[in-house]
């Protein structure tokens, strides 16, 4: 048995871990699996990447297996991570549809928690740019899934959270980019209803997010920096920037040790924000051309930042509201985390689109995302955050969940007979289960 967690640090469990190298022997591992699911780069938050028994890495299928220059589809095995494939593929005017906020995750991953960027609300998740897939059935079967052949397993997979087998590889469309730099323009939103409003008024501009001060109060309530973005084209360049098109990731520096939990207070994440709000607000107006990886990726430039938040871990609470009751709730749950002064150093607003697939996150509406370390009252504070989600008719992202209750998850993600159907029809025998799985009841 193996001690494994989330990204979070929490929960730690126990489980049999099996690191198959071969296609044929993760075929077999999922056919044999007992309470059994595919783990990926270990990105999800919580406990979606541990088996309830068994836990099937998927990180040996690291081959690229196929690129049509064309058309831009790369076929890939489910282990590579994005960042490899950003490396080999923007150098050639290649880049994903939809990346998240880090590059450490695997193909399999992205698919299974159809995971959404800054672009979800014009063009959707990382599942809508997935052709085919090969999927390893808990049957012993080995199906390649797509809209034409197997769309319900295609669908369900995509947002499945590793509940419908072990992908094993998958063909994805990539977008033409001129350059590897983005042309960033910064706002500044003095408060939440601001917030909204610059995210709704640039709905055209492909990649938007807030970054939102969560200790700020009163009329400040919701304080955001407003970052917009768009693939710069080569004229935009100057000539600097033009000799080095395709600009590459710095190697990461790392976190050597646990941080104490004194670090993260009040006052250090009060301080942090202020500064970072001043230096962003002294940007705001003018644009500038950034690098894509810090741009989509700014914590990737620091490994191991999760040790930051101390030996007991930390929890991410992200939620999706839905547009018209968002404004409201998100002011409920702002004005709470600003009395409870907790120190949630990353708060993340985001608009999204139209839901796909499985347990697919998204809803036309918002998502805020916040981390916060483990301690005292902490599940508490959360349990509070969620019956105001959930009167809102919102919902939590799975990939980030470790501790939601299944009241709040049957609440959000109230339609599951279509994908319950393709999980008993599979799975018949219940060989796949994670931990998330048995704690939700999915
Ligand atoms: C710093 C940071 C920022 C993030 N930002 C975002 C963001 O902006 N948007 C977003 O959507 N997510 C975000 N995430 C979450 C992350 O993108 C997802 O959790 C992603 O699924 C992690 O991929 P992974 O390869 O690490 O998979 P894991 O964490 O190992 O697994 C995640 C899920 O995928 C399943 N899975 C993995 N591989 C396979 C496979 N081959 N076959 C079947 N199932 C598989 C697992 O069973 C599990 O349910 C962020 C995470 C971090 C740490």
């Amino acid at each position: 048995m193996t001690a494994i967690s989330g990204w979070g640090r929490y929960p730690i469990i126990d489980t049999e871990l099996i690191g198959p190298r071969t296609t044929e022997a993760i075929v077999r591992a999922t056919e044999q699996g007992d309470q059994a699911v595919a783990r990926g780069n270990g990105r999800a938050y919580g406990d979606a990447a541990v088996g309830v028994r068994q836990t099937i890495t998927m990180t040996h299928l690291n081959r690229m297996r196929a690129f049509d220059h064309a058309t831009g589809q790369v076929t890939v095995e489910a282990g590579v991570l994005l960042s490899d494939l950003i490396a080999a593929f923007l150098p050639r005017g290649f880049f994903p549809y939809v990346v998240p906020g880090t590059s450490f995750i695997t193909v399999g991953g992205a698919i299974a928690a159809d995971v959404h960027g800054k672009n979800h609300h014009g063009e959707g998740g990382f599942g809508r740019y997935v052709e085919t897939l090969l999927l390893a059935l808990p049957t012993g079967e080995v199906v390649r899934a797509s809209r034409k052949d197997h769309p319900d397993l295609l669908q369900a997979t995509i947002g499945g959270m590793g509940l419908t087998g072990s992908i094993l590889e998958a063909t994805i469309q990539l977008r033409r980019v001129e350059t590897g730099w983005i042309r960033q323009r910064t706002m500044v939103a003095n408060n939440l209803a601001a917030a909204i409003a610059a995210l709704d008024g640039n709905e055209s501009v492909t990649y938007s997010v807030a970054w939102i001060d969560c200790l700020a109060k009163g009329a400040s309530l919701g304080r955001s920096l407003i970052f917009l973005g768009e693939h710069a084209a080569s004229n935009q360049l100057d000539e600097r920037q033009f000799a080095n098109r395709f600009p590459l990731r710095k190697p990461p520096l790392s976190v050597p040790i646990d941080m104490p939990s004194f670090a993260l207070n009040h006052w250090s994440v009060a301080a942090f924000n202020e500064l970072y709000f001043r230096a962003g607000a002294r940007k705001a107006g003018s644009s500038i051309l950034v690098p894509a990886a810090p741009y989509f990726f700014p914590l990737d430039a620091l490994g191991n930042w999760n040790r930051i938040y101390g030996r007991r871990g930390f929890v991410q609470h992200q939620c999706v509201l839905p547009a018209k009751n968002a404004e409201a709730a998100l002011a409920d749950m702002l004005g709470r985390i600003a009395r409870r002064g907790g120190s949630s150093f990353l708060a993340v607003l985001k608009k999204l689109g139209e839901a796909s697939g499985g347990l697919s996150f998204p809803m036309p509406g918002y998502t805020l995302a916040l981390d916060f370390p483990i301690g005292r009252d902490l599940f508490s504070f959360l349990d509070e955050l969620d019956v105001l989600v959930v009167k809102a008719g919102g919902r939590l992202y799975l990939a980030k969940d470790a501790r939601q209750s299944r009241a709040t998850f049957d609440a959000g993600y109230a339609d599951l007979s279509g994908f319950r159907d393709v999980r008993r029809t599979i799975d018949p025998t219940g060989k796949i289960k994670s931990r998330l799985a048995a704690r939700l009841g999915i």
